[in-house]
């Protein structure tokens, strides 16, 4: 028998509007604009992954990553799909960074290999399916607001809500104690800054807060500051998570070394998909670093493949698999569903999820065949 080869590959622009606006320290999200793309294989196999360039994170949008994804897929045509450390690596030595785009390629290529090997990607992964719990997130808002949206999240059924932070740290101070207020003691509070205070002022800021009880704190400042985020972290009474500073394998390693964060996040938008997610997970769990696994504004596909992920790496202990709920249309069918906060995972094969047929009907695309 021929060995299976890339064909085409199907490229979309994947626009989801936000059910409101939401709000971060660094910026304001509206829409969904991410990228979809579908590989077909000569034995009539298709993968599909998806990637959620968030640009004021990532540095790509989906205007640059439909182009990059355009060439990137050409270097696919008419190679085994199934060297996915291979074809990663081509894509790499092509074009530096663009993980987000790179995401959807990787995801779509192990979507492809579980299906070829008939299993559900958690189990390829030589994962056990497990129970996931995921967190919900509510953006910048006034105090009253986001505590009765705190309120909200606990009563349905959620095991931790994380609230955005970072804008103003004197009103970041009444936006938790509101909160917390609002959930009651020993429910767990995740925060999460974005970057958005100075060093001086995180300290202040978590050693006002920390009497809330919070759980961790993300990215208290800028992504590139590793020096100051090891700084915060000695000074700290609260857990720091390192987000936009750690991207991929290199800085997972350089984070580790430096003694920088108490904590990961892990998002395959960032990473570049699951190759490099497991990397990282690999350096955490060398330097003791626990996990959580994240994302940027997927749909309920890309989340699929992100709960798999953690199903199949034990040290990814929390989750923070919400974008589906800001979304204003849920086009994904198959794939993980919600029961609360309860995530549960599907046992077909590949990561299980698909975009109804005529919703990507709808969607602007190009098929790239060599
Ligand atoms: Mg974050």
């Amino acid at each position: 028998m021929a060995a299976s080869v890339v064909t085409h590959v199907e490229i979309f622009k994947l626009n989801i509007g936000l059910l409101e606006p939401f709000q971060v320290a660094i910026g304001t999200l509206r829409h969904a604009t991410n990228i979809l793309v579908k590989i077909h294989t000569s034995d009539g196999l298709t993968g599909l992954g998806e990637g959620s360039p968030i640009e004021f994170i990532v540095g790509e949008s989906q205007a640059s990553d439909f182009e990059a994804a355009r060439a990137l897929a050409r270097l696919l045509i008419g190679k085994n799909p199934l060297a996915i450390q291979e074809r990663m690596n081509e894509m790499d030595a092509f074009l530096v960074g663009s993980p987000a785009v790179k995401c959807a390629l990787d995801m779509a290529l192990y979507d492809l290999l579980a299906k070829c090997a008939g299993l559900p990607l958690y189990a390829l992964l030589a994962g056990e399916k497990i129970a996931i719990h995921t967190c919900k997130t509510i953006g910048i808002d006034r105090p009253d607001i986001m505590a009765r949206r705190a309120a909200e999240v606990k009563n349905s059924g959620f095991p931790a809500v994380k609230v955005k932070v970072g804008t103003d740290r004197v009103e970041d101070v009444r936006r938790i104690r509101a909160i917390r207020q609002a959930v009651g003691d020993g429910f767990p509070i995740r925060i999460d800054a974005n970057q958005g205070w100075d060093p001086p002022e995180a300290v202040l800021a978590l050693r006002d807060l920390a009497r809330f009880d919070i759980q961790l704190c993300e990215q208290p400042v800028a992504h590139w500051n590793h020096a100051a985020l090891k700084h915060v972290r000695e000074q700290s009474p609260v857990p720091i998570m390192a987000d936009e500073s750690l991207f991929d394998d290199h800085d997972a390693f350089k984070l580790a070394c430096m003694g920088a964060c108490d904590l990961f996040n892990i998002k395959l938008a960032k990473a570049g998909g699951i190759r490099t997610a497991a990397k990282i997970d690999a350096i955490a769990q060398a330097a003791g670093i626990r996990c959580m696994a994240g994302c940027m504004i997927e749909t309920r596909l890309g989340l699929s493949a992100t709960a798999h992920f953690v199903s199949a790496h034990p040290n990814v202990q929390f989750a923070d698999l919400d974008s589906v709920f800001v979304l204003a249309e849920d086009p994904v069918v198959g794939g993980i569903t919600y029961d609360g906060g309860l995530v549960s995972l599907p046992d077909t094969p590949g990561h299980g999820a698909d975009i109804d047929p005529n919703f990507l009907a709808g969607l602007e695309s190009i098929t790239v065949t060599g």
